[in-house]
């Protein structure tokens, strides 16, 4: 099935002003994806837009997005490649991602399996905890349901099986005090990403 939209314009001038759930009711501040928007190599999803998000009208830019989007660009992932969006497109109430999965699943029908369709995304990176649970309820036939980061897995979107890997959250190993097994896991899998869509590269960070 094709997307509804005619084009990521379209999609786009439709998703700002989303009013389907009670955060874009009453909160409607909802941010749009950032970066590369026709085929980019991956798409990264995370959970939902905080508050400096919504202040710069962008996702991934406050401190957990500092480090994501410099992670990125240690292996060739950048706004020309890639495209960073989240399961959520507004800030949630208090904060608090919502806890009525019949919501979030709402929300990912309107929103991410159409901006999947429309971007054609080679890779998924799901960035934390939720990001994957809530993914898995696309995947439809011979799949299975216990993912562990860093661990390839195939979705099927419309008919197309897209390659998946999934990873931790930037603002847990912020919490973590950039534990140094935490961040070179992180660091790990998002290598394996471009070894297999860009090509091998070393990584020379010195604080890994
Ligand atoms: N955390 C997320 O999951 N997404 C953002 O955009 C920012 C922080």
């Amino acid at each position: 099935m094709p997307s509804k939209y005619k084009n990521y314009q379209e999609f786009e001038n439709a998703k700002i002003k989303c009013k389907t759930c009670y955060i874009g009711k009453y909160y409607n501040k909802v941010v749009l994806s950032d970066g590369y928007k026709k085929d980019p190599i991956i798409l990264i999803i995370g959970e939902a837009p905080g508050k400096t998000e919504v202040e710069l009208e962008t996702p991934f830019i406050g401190a957990s997005g500092k480090l994501l989007r410099k992670t990125l660009n240690d292996f060739g992932f950048n706004k020309g490649n890639s495209l960073i969006t989240n399961i959520i497109p507004c800030r949630p109430l208090d904060n608090k991602f919502p806890t009525d999965k019949d919501v979030v699943a709402k929300c990912m029908q309107l929103w991410l399996k159409e901006e999947i369709i429309l971007t054609n995304p080679k890779c998924l990176l799901l960035v934390g905890a939720k990001p994957l649970s809530y993914i898995l309820s696309f995947k439809t036939n011979n799949d299975r349901y216990i993912i562990n980061n860093g661990e390839w897995f195939g979705l099927n979107v419309n008919g197309n099986k897209i390659k998946c890997l999934a990873t931790y959250h930037p603002a847990f190993i912020l919490r973590k005090g950039y534990d140094k097994n935490i961040l070179e896991s992180f660091r790990n899998h998002i290598k394996k990403v471009a070894d297999v869509f860009i090509g091998k590269k070393e990584d020379k960070s010195c604080n890994k």
